[in-house]
């Protein structure tokens, strides 16, 4: 088997330029040819993982099948390549230390001094090289969090020029820059993209590639000066311009050649093309669709779409392939009471109730819950919002006034939501909770069924809190069942109302499960009862 190549994903001038993206486009078009290609990223911080960071720091926290809490660009990974990723796709400046200090411990360094270089740097490219190597990938990309000439990231960036230097042409460095349009001057301007690459070649790297980012089109001319300043090979230096998707991106470079000029420059065969059918049609349906569906997301940060990241992929996916225009429509639970909730969700086919933490804007859920029930809209809970549907079912139809979370009351008469046992006894907030992917058998003919199409489903967790099996009699006998078990706990994953055309809820996350080419089918499910109520409106 050849060696697996290596590619590096950094960025420059700024931050939130797409590092994710571009990096998610190039194994898209890598893995359409027919290479095995995953996708890391390091993270500049020191958090051992994002799991402690709460949404307004960095946005949704991804969760991987082996119950890593991640940065959201796994997620783009996963939703663009159609894989998993794991707790090695992504590792953080506190992670790599953490490993390197319990190494000192232990006394691996023989009485060495511990350094930045070489301890640091070894240990990051061991975690770049052992992606590698364990599952034969035939490509990694690394993506560099963070921007170049940021004190963070030096280190990454030091493991990178070492690298190049041990890999040869089995390293390849795709940089992603900025150029901005000045209106009052009528142009576009580079020079932020000659400064950025003379940051990063004053590090030691030569980029191979350069991707600017841009707002309009660029004129080859402008392409081809950036190459001549930037030492970069003419047609080497892409163009990522603004698109109304993401899921344009990898089309977008396939047209520029992005594909051919890193095999070529990797010494590899050039002829063919990426096999990209499934995703066109995707984006020829997402073209099409005419008719639309409205969504509403109920949670606590409708301010900040990227907490719900993957929920706003999922539903955007599901629209799609249900030949729909999706219009999502946020709303702030904090803000929903008696008084404007019909207002609120009066337009809504369909209701999604959030995941989250804590008691703020719990009773906005609870309030949009009931109105969703009395009023029959399809509606989905997640997580959280499964947990609310139970507690407000609890409250009104089996009148237990008391019903509550121990989480939001741990004096509650009646714990319907309560904290699972080995939760008890935890201290450490990190990676604690109830994590990753685990079975759930599905009853058959049940509505969950009718999606999954099987009984035997496995999907991700975040949580600490659960179900009380105390009440599961209660609940169903008075039309609440429990339609997904896990088989080993006994722990309720999915609650339903049958009599209702679709109320749902999950204690598992669907929505990280959800990819372009394989949509998640309770997501499909839920948009296709959604676009049911449309029609009949
Ligand atoms: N706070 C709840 C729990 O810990 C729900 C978590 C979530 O929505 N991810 O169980």
């Amino acid at each position: 088997m050849a060696d697996t190549k290596y590619i590096f994903v950094t960025g420059g001038v700024v931050s939130s330029l797409g590092k994710g993206i571009i990096a998610a486009s190039l194994g898209k078009l890598l893995q359409a040819r027919g290479y095995k290609v995953t996708i890391q990223k390091f993270d500049p911080y020191i958090n051992v993982d994002p799991g402690t960071l709460n949404p307004y720091e960095h946005g949704e926290c991804y969760v991987t099948v082996d119950g890593h809490e991640a940065d959201l660009d796994l997620g783009h990974y996963e939703r663009f390549l159609n894989i998993q990723t794991t707790k090695e796709n992504n590792i953080t400046t506190g992670r790599i230390y953490q490993n390197v200090i319990q190494k000192e411990r232990r006394g691996d360094y023989l009485g060495k001094t511990v350094q930045v270089i070489p301890h640091i740097t070894d240990e990051i490219k061991r975690n770049v090289k052992s992606l590698g190597v364990k599952s034969k990938f035939d490509f990694v990309i690394t993506e560099i969090g963070g921007t170049v000439g940021d004190i963070e990231s030096t280190p990454f960036l030091e493991a990178v020029r070492q690298l190049r230097w041990e890999l040869g042409r089995n390293c390849f460095c795709v940089h992603l820059t900025y150029v901005p349009y000045i209106a009052a001057a009528g142009e576009v301007k580079t020079k932020p993209t000659q400064h950025s690459v003379k940051e990063l070649q004053s590090l030691g790297i030569q980029p191979d590639m350069l991707v600017l980012r841009t707002d309009r089109y660029l004129n080859k001319d402008i392409l081809d000066k950036v190459a001549l300043f930037c030492n970069v090979e003419q047609g080497a230096v892409m163009q990522s311009v603004d698109v109304s998707t993401i899921y344009e991106v990898p089309t977008m470079m396939q047209k520029q050649g992005m594909d051919e000029v890193v095999l070529r420059k990797m010494n590899m065969p050039v002829e063919g093309s990426a096999n990209l059918d499934a995703w066109k049609n995707f984006l020829q349906k997402r073209k099409n669709a005419k008719k639309g569906v409205c969504i509403k997301l109920v949670g606590k940060y409708a301010e900040l779409p990227d907490a719900y990241k993957s929920i706003n992929e999922a539903l955007s996916q599901a629209a799609i392939y249900n030949d729909r225009k999706l219009h999502l429509d946020l709303c702030h639970s904090e803000k929903i009471n008696a008084e404007n909730v019909e207002e609120t969700l009066k337009d809504a086919d369909g209701i999604v109730i959030a995941p989250g933490f804590g008691q703020r804007g719990i009773d906005g859920k609870y309030l949009a819950l009931r109105y969703a029930r009395e009023n029959d809209i399809p509606t989905f809970g997640i997580c959280l919002g499964m947990q609310c549907m139970v507690i407000e079912y609890a409250r009104s139809v089996l009148n237990i006034p008391g019903a509550n979370s121990s989480e939001f009351d741990p004096k509650a008469s009646d714990k319907v939501i309560d904290l699972m046992e080995e939760q008890k006894h935890i201290t450490n907030m990190g990676a604690s909770m109830r994590l990753g992917a685990y079975d759930c058998a599905i009853k058959k003919g049940s509505l969950a069924y009718k999606a999954y199409g099987k009984t035997k489903v496995s999907e991700r967790h975040r949580h600490r809190y659960e179900f009380n099996n105390l009440y599961k009699e209660r609940f169903e006998a008075s039309g609440m069942k429990c339609t997904g078990i896990n088989p080993d706990s006994e722990l309720v994953e999915v609650v339903e109302v049958p009599r209702l055309r679709w109320y749902l809820g999950t204690q598992f996350h669907p929505e990280y499960n959800s990819t372009v080419i394989s949509p998640n089918p309770l997501f499909m499910s839920f948009m296709q009862a959604a676009a049911e109520l449309h029609d009949e409106k």
